[in-house]
């Protein structure tokens, strides 16, 4: 076999093996590590809780022209309930 096809096989196994690997290593992080949150994201209070909840990630409710957000399905439920006593 010619020396360069040694070195061409060589760089090919290299390439195959960087990006077998790489995808692995890539995965782990992201299972690891949760997303992080744009720093552009605004944050509402949840008028639950008190919690802040970035918007894009939070549960949202319209109501009277306006948007309420919520950390979780428990909360906007609760707010829900108090808005629909407060009308009857
Ligand atoms: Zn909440």
């Amino acid at each position: 076999m010619h020396p360069i096809r040694i070195l061409i096989l060589a760089v090919l196994f290299y390439i195959l093996y960087r990006l077998l690997f790489g995808n692995r290593k890539k995965k782990q992080a992201t299972s690891q590590v949760p997303p992080e949150i744009p720093a552009q994201d605004t944050l509402a209070e949840d008028p639950i809780c008190h919690t802040y909840v970035p918007q894009s990630q939070a549960l949202s409710v319209e109501m009277d022209e306006k948007t309420y957000y919520f950390c979780s399905k428990e909360c906007r439920n609760k707010f829900i309930e108090q808005q629909e006593r407060r009308e009857s």
